[in-house]
């Protein structure tokens, strides 16, 4: 099936119209309608090869809801006309340790979502900025959220677990001070869940312009990490902090704010690295610096179900896919609040 997209051809060029291949669903696809698709700045990292090893044509995009609209021969748990949703993940090998335990996303063969291998056309896969997707079923997720919700929804699916993922892994909930560094895409949606789970949540800004609405997003207090004197006044006081950051900076000066046996988690994934932190700042408190990647797939259910639950969505802004270099933009400079998603319709156009 010829689909319409929106990627680029090289990785100093602008993201264009292009028409790309989907297979046909095989006995345990499900093919999707893809009604949104969230900007991740993961997206800008890999079409513009600040990330080895980029394959061309790229169509990013792993933020993935739609509507099923036809589901091969042995799919029992979805049917055309469901709500679903579609991550960072749509093939793994099943059968590791990782597989078995419901860590794709630690699986060595893990296939993501865009640039990952695959038989199919043109040899790597093409993710959300399209107008269909043919997904294995086991890499699909239901949505329980109200239709009207749906495009705020889409963030979920990378946002939302990546910060899920570990808030839950070091076991954050009433009683915890828990830091968010950095207000983006995944900053907000860890802001609001950190809340959701019962902690006490302070928000670590650059920007002093989103100090009203770190509060807002759920926050108890704010700290605009650029000056010392704020930092200051939370030292050796966080359980557990969460840096989403897309670009290198100085890990120390979160580490001097850890307690005894307190945990900075890295999500971030900057092109370049961080300047190595101090030892010492780890070892007299025995403080431990630690990474995530996204989540497996029943956690990505799980949160997907407990936003639901809860009454979570992320806070976007609606653009059309020819808008999307604008957005990137936009998105370096910190200028969204606080996702990007396309409107897949505008890709029939
Ligand atoms: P985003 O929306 O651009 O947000 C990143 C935030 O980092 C910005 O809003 C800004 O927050 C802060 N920031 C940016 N540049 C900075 C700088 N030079 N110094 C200090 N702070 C800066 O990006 P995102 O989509 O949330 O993604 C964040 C990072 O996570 C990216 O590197 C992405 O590739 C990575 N990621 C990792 C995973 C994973 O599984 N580990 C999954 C998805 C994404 P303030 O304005 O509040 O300072
Ligand atoms: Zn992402």
């Amino acid at each position: 099936m010829t689909v319409k997209a929106y990627g680029a051809h090289a990785g100093d060029q602008p993201l264009e119209a292009m028409e790309i291949i989907r297979r046909a669903p095989g006995a345990h696809d499900v093919q999707i309608d893809i009604a949104y698709c969230g900007v991740c700045h993961s997206d800008l990292h890999q079409v513009r090869s600040e990330w080895a090893g980029t394959l061309y044509p790229c169509v990013p995009g792993h933020e993935i809801v739609g509507r099923v609209s036809t589901v091969g021969a042995d799919v029992s748990g979805f049917k055309a006309g469901d709500l679903v949703g579609v991550g960072c993940i749509v093939d793994s090998c099943q059968h590791c340790e990782d597989c078995n335990e419901g860590l794709e996303n630690y699986c060595d063969h893990m296939v993501g979502t865009y640039n990952g291998p695959t038989p199919d056309a043109p040899g790597h896969t093409l993710g959300g900025y399209s107008r269909q997707i043919v997904v294995h079923e086991r890499y699909v997720l239901r949505i329980r959220h109200s239709e009207a919700q749906l495009a705020a929804v889409a963030p979920l699916l990378c946002a939302g677990i990546t910060t899920y993922s570990p808030l839950r892994h070091w076991k954050v909930g009433p009683g915890h001070k828990v830091g968010v560094v950095g207000i983006g895409g995944l900053g907000h949606m860890g802001i609001k869940l950190a809340h959701a789970m019962g902690a006490h949540v302070v928000a670590f800004t650059t920007s002093e312009s989103k100090r009203e609405a770190a509060l807002a997003l759920g926050a108890n207090d704010v700290v605009v990490s650029r000056n010392a004197d704020e930092m200051a006044a939370h030292a050796k006081s966080f359980d557990f902090i969460l840096n989403t950051v897309a670009a290198p900076h100085d890990l120390n000066a979160f580490f001097a704010l850890l307690k005894r046996d307190g945990t900075m988690t890295l999500v971030g994934a900057p092109a370049t690295p961080h300047p190595s932190p101090q030892v010492f700042s780890l070892i007299m408190k025995r403080r431990s610096l630690a990474g995530s990647l996204i989540g497996g797939i029943p956690e990505t259910q799980e949160m997907l179900d407990f936003c639901a639950e809860h009454g979570i969505v992320a806070d976007i802004e609606m653009i059309r896919a020819d808008e999307i270099n604008e957005a990137y933009e936009r998105m370096l400079k910190g200028d969204v609040k606080y996702r990007f998603v396309i409107d897949n319709a505008s890709l029939a156009a």
